[in-house]
């Protein structure tokens, strides 16, 4: 298999790289692939048209959020019938996933659900394809994986044929978000470096990016979300991106092991989700006298890891950096209590913990029972 890396762009005005882009693959037949709404409001899209000019293009908006399998279905079904030669992806995170699947998946000639449930691989590549995220959270499209969900169970894809040719972050494109987008999106990318971090699937490399990316978050992201400049929102878009680059070396870990049941039951947007027990998972990763680790580099080891992460964010302790945590979402105004969110019933806590995706849980440097997730949802 030939080497793949993703070409990257960043920066005010790198939107424009997408006509040497364009020209470089001799593209002549264009998928762009957007959000319902947004792209058609924003002045992008009137930029993004000019570039497009002398190219026939096929615009595929019409999803719901967090991507299902039959609106993948019909997005391949509309690739396939126009042939396209490039796919061009600009939004967030469930976007760029949206786009990844039906590039990848059209590719491939076994049934599409044997391969997302792993019972066949993926054989080929599509085309090349173009990511550019709109907010700064998710890091999609430094990634080689994408989320799908067939009968509200949530799957995660994972080949380096999904990860981007190209990836263009321009922060500019972050400025039409809402103060509310910002904070979920943020709280994303905090929880994809801090999981990063502590992830048994961690290297230096990883833990390089994802270090920045908690060193760039934590002194703009207020600013980004209360008064919304530039300047903190291109630190935001730059770290969102440093934490997709940390998380395709080492995953996820507990919190995004338990934000799908979130959002799959109880319909709770992916970035508020994660935070949700991010504060938690300070607390139960520090716990190391008492539990059993899945960390094979040992107790040591990750009494280091975590007290290197509780100085990135000027800590001195497990409960100080979960009281920072929720204090953050309290400022950036994203709800943090169970029971305000409708979690009242043992069956509503019942239903979550049989959603938990294992995959992830097993990432986290302490092996969590049944009984601790009881816990977790029971209390924050
Ligand atoms: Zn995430």
């Amino acid at each position: 298999m030939k080497e793949i890396h993703i070409n990257h762009y960043q920066g005010l005005g790198s939107l424009n790289f997408i006509k040497d882009i364009l020209n470089i693959n001799n593209a002549k037949r264009v998928f762009m692939v957007t959000g319902m709404n947004s792209f058609n409001l924003s002045t992008v899209h009137q930029t993004i048209n000019s570039y497009f000019q002398e190219r026939a293009v096929c615009h595929f908006n019409e999803f719901s959020h967090n991507p299902k399998l039959y609106d993948v279905c019909r997005g391949i079904d509309l690739l396939k019938q126009f042939n396209a030669d490039i796919v061009v992806a600009i939004g967030g995170g469930s976007v760029i996933d949206m786009a990844k699947l039906i590039n990848t998946l059209a590719a491939q000639s076994n049934r599409y659900t044997d391969i997302i449930k792993k019972k066949s691989q993926i054989m080929s590549k599509g085309v090349p394809l173009i990511a550019i995220p709109t907010t700064a959270g998710s890091g999609s499209e430094a990634t080689k994986f994408a989320v799908v969900y067939i009968d509200g169970v949530k799957f995660s894809l994972e080949h380096i044929y999904l990860l981007p040719d190209y990836s263009i972050v321009d922060p500019m494109l972050t400025t039409t978000m809402s103060a509310h987008l910002t904070a979920i999106t943020g709280l994303d990318a905090l929880a994809q470096a801090i999981e990063s971090y502590w992830s048994i699937r961690s290297t230096d490399e990883s833990k390089s990016y994802a270090a920045q990316a908690i060193s760039m978050i934590l002194p703009s992201f207020q600013t980004a979300v209360h008064e919304g400049i530039i300047q903190a929102r291109e630190k935001m878009s730059y770290a969102a991106n440093l934490a997709g680059k940390a998380i395709n070396i080492s995953k996820t870990t507990g919190p995004h092991a338990l934000s799908y049941a979130l959002t799959s039951q109880l319909n709770i947007a992916h970035g508020h989700a994660v935070a949700l027990t991010l504060g938690k998972f300070f607390l139960l990763n520090s716990d190391l006298e008492n539990v059993e680790l899945n960390e094979m580099r040992g107790r040591e080891y990750l009494k280091v890891t975590l007290n290197e992460l509780y100085k990135l964010l000027s800590c001195k302790d497990a409960a100080e950096c979960s009281k920072k945590i929720y204090d953050l979402m309290e400022n950036v105004g994203v709800e943090s209590n169970f029971n305000n969110l409708g979690i009242t019933k043992k069956w509503h806590i019942d239903c979550l913990i049989s959603n938990v995706n294992l995959d992830r849980l097993n990432n986290n440097p302490v092996k969590i029972t049944k009984g601790i997730l009881e816990d977790i949802f029971r209390c924050h």
